[in-house]
């Protein structure tokens, strides 16, 4: 796998680049641009506009990036039942509504709520 230091003017910090190999497509040519781009520093806030880097959603690179499991480091993570797996697992946080499965890599829907006792759960869904 390539990677590449490039400057970020979406988060003004230098972050890394990986260039994943293509998935194999079967009985299609390869595509020159196959390859993804996941960008190692990817942080929550990104997640609200879109990565200057590859033109993308920012969600997106979140989501690239937690399926890669190449910089879990990179995320806040919640303990949760996956809709996906039906396992309770960590989920790392993409942004304030999406978490994905480290288990399964299902992207759940979470909301964070707080009963009345100051406890609080996290709810999935899908
Ligand atoms: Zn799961």
């Amino acid at each position: 796998m390539k990677t590449e230091i490039a400057h970020c003017s979406g988060c003004g910090h230098k972050v890394r680049l990986a260039f994943t190999d293509p998935p194999p497509r079967d009985g299609h040519a390869n595509l020159p641009d196959g390859a993804e781009v996941v960008c190692l520093d990817y942080q929550e806030a990104c997640s609200g506009g879109k990565c200057p880097m590859t033109g993308k959603a920012g969600v997106v690179m979140g989501v690239r990036l937690a399926k890669s499991h190449l910089n879990d480091a990179a995320f806040e993570t919640v303990h949760a039942q996956c809709e996906g797996c039906g396992q309770v697992s960590e989920l790392e946080v993409l942004d304030g509504s999406l978490a994905l499965c480290t288990l399964c890599n299902t992207t759940n829907s979470w909301v964070r709520m707080k009963l009345p006792d100051d406890t609080e759960v996290i709810l999935t869904g899908r």
